[in-house]
């Protein structure tokens, strides 16, 4: 921006932001950033976090002026309040995610929600799995509500809460909490009320199958209760709606609730901006190539731009909506299907918008360069680390249900943190663990974990004679902590040596090829034959070996206790002296714990 007549650009920047988030906010090439970094002495790649006073030198060097942000804390924001100007802000939908436990109704009520007030309707006839869509809201009462959309989306919950890669920022803004009356709270259900409590994402409960029975509203409520979700009605603040998702029943008013709470959220975005988007879903379509699903999280995205989504680049050629209908234009919220990528994107990629091809292409190498460097310098750390450490490697061959599965997955890998082991996917894939799954693991001696996906017959019968391991499940955390008292299991203990006495060498009464005769005394403790011992001098260990006779006044003894002055025969090489120091210790074999 060189013209002075030129509006300097308002760009408005959290506390610290990733260089690939400050591009996309000021509209800066990527590269550009990082060049402007490195004449201010700043090394930094695509996915590193400068701070705002850093954001804010270069900002300047740039021509933009940079304003920071302030935190939000109503809730997540998926949308980054990218407040060029703060009248350019518009409300959007919210994005919700439904989760519970299984068979407690979370695929019914989508279904219904979907055939009841999905917003466009006219193709029908979808036989894909549909990973998210948009639901009006029809028959409302309330006029201020009425015909609002609300986004869903299906994605396994954990990932719906760390979806964008590296950064575990939410893709969801309120958590519908499903949980079936006949049948209460369960492992998952409680596991969804973590994870929205760790991600600070609003919840509000559908109390389901109202319809049986023997629901049990009450009970199911108070067992809510003991999650820390107190209804309304009982004092709390948690909305609960008691709904049948089979039957229809009451569903309009959990759509209601859900917009208020987003009322109370003010969810905003930039419809004007160049758009910003995640992946939540991408597979390869027969004639279309990589198709990606994406959840437009700021901006529009128009038919024809040029993008980037994490390690690949293209245009986005075909746009559609979750009906397969055609759209020109994908605004804050929509979750878009796009054809045009030259590669699949993975889920958690980020969509950016970029001025030419090549811009985008290399901003596309840099992320992959990115995803390469993170592999061989979390090796390399390791290494310098600790180089006395054995560490461990522990190959894994990873499967899930779908692909978003998967990512929280490996998410949670990577977040195992222990200076013992080298927890590395050597396979990684979406669907039933096979066969040649086991394979692969016995070839390279990698367990298999398998979540929420199951293990065929063939598969199963293949490791249980190769006694391959294979850790399978359907809770994010159960697997995870199978993983890891597995992984305790196979490490070596830690060997402690615990001093039971010290004391100081007063004479030397022998010194030849036979051996060492010392006399000592022990201050803390006693010592008797065939105790561990080691000769310290200056802190420095001299010598260590086993105490092989002891004597007190000439006579032969088989211990000695505290404070009494004795000799001891040692066989040691090395020359101890007058005034060293002894210590009598134990060793102590500890389990190491992969926490
Ligand atoms: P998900 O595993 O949470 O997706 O659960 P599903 O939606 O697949 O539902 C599991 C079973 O519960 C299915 O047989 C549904 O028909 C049934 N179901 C779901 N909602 C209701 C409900 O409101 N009332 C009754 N009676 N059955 C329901």
């Amino acid at each position: 921006m060189t013209n002075t007549e030129e509006k300097i650009k308002e760009v408005s920047i959290p506390s610290a932001i990733s260089v690939q988030d400050f591009s996309a906010r000021s509209e800066v090439p990527i590269i550009s950033i990082i060049s402007e970094l490195m004449k201010n002495g700043v090394l930094a790649n695509i996915n590193d976090t400068i701070d705002f006073e850093t954001a804010a030198i270069i900002g300047d060097d740039l021509g933009l002026k940079i304003i920071e942000e302030i935190d939000d804390k109503k809730g997540k924001q998926v949308v980054t309040e990218e407040s060029v100007n703060k009248k350019d802000l518009k409300s959007r939908p919210p994005i919700v995610t439904i989760m519970g436990h299984v068979d407690h109704g979370k695929t019914t009520l989508l279904d219904n929600i979907r055939k009841a007030s999905v917003v466009v309707s006219e193709s029908g006839g979808i036989t894909q799995h549909i990973s998210a869509y948009q639901a009006k809201l029809t028959n409302s009462t309330n006029k201020k509500l009425k015909d609002k959309i609300i986004t869903f989306i299906d994605t396994p919950g954990h990932a719906a809460f760390s979806a964008l890669r590296g950064h575990g920022v939410a893709i969801t803004d309120i958590a519908v909490l499903i949980v079936a009356a006949n049948d209460g709270v369960k492992p998952q259900t409680k596991e969804v009320v973590e994870q929205a409590k760790e991600h600070n994402v609003p919840i509000i409960v559908a109390i389901n199958k109202i319809d049986l029975p023997d629901a049990d509203v009450m009970k199911t409520k108070q067992q809510l209760g003991d999650l820390e979700l107190v209804p309304e009605e009982w004092g709390g603040k948690t909305v609960m709606v008691e709904i049948s998702a089979l039957k229809g029943d009451q569903i309009d008013n959990l759509l209601e609730m859900i917009l208020l709470q987003a009322e109370m959220m003010e969810l905003k975005a930039d419809p004007n901006s160049s758009a910003t988007g995640i992946v939540i879903d991408s597979h390869i379509h027969k004639g279309a190539g990589a198709l990606a699903v994406v959840l437009i999280e700021n901006g529009t995205l128009h038919k024809g731009d040029i993008i980037q989504v994490g390690n690949t680049s293209g245009k986005a050629r075909i746009m559609e909506d979750y009906n397969s209908n055609p759209i020109d234009l994908a605004p804050p919220s929509f979750p878009v299907r796009l054809a045009g990528l030259k590669s699949l994107p993975g889920f958690g990629d980020r969509l950016v918008v970029h001025e030419s091809e090549k811009e985008a292409r290399l901003a596309a190498k840099l992320v992959e360069k990115e995803i390469n460097k993170v592999h061989i310098s979390s090796a390399t750390k390791m290494n310098e680390e600790d180089e006395s450490t054995e560490v461990m490697e522990i190959p894994l061959v990873v499967k899930a249900d779908v692909r978003g599965s998967l990512e929280a997955m490996k998410k949670m890998i990577s977040e195992i943190e222990s200076k013992f082991v080298d927890l590395n996917i050597v396979s990684e894939g979406v669907g039933p663990v096979s066969e040649s799954d086991v394979g692969i693991a016995k070839s390279s001696g990698a367990i298999v974990l398998s979540f929420r996906t199951r293990v065929m017959p063939v598969a199963n019968k293949i490791a249980d004679k190769d006694k391959t391991k294979i850790i399978s499940g359907d809770v994010i955390y159960e697997v995870i902590n199978n993983l890891k008292s597995f992984a305790s299991e196979v490490l070596p203990p830690e060997i402690i040596e615990e001093p039971v006495a010290s004391g100081k060498i007063l004479q030397i009464f022998r010194d030849d090829k036979k051996g060492v005769v010392i006399g000592a005394k022990l201050e803390n403790g006693g010592t008797k034959i065939g105790d561990k011992i080691k000769v310290l001098q200056d802190k420095n260990e001299k010598w260590r070996g086993q105490v092989i006779s002891l004597r007190r006044e000439k006579n032969e003894v088989k211990e000695v206790k505290d404070g009494q002055e004795f000799g001891i025969g040692l066989v040691a090489k090395a020359k101890v002296a007058n005034g060293d120091e002894i210590i009598i210790f134990k060793v102590i074999e500890k389990k190491r714990e992969v926490k």
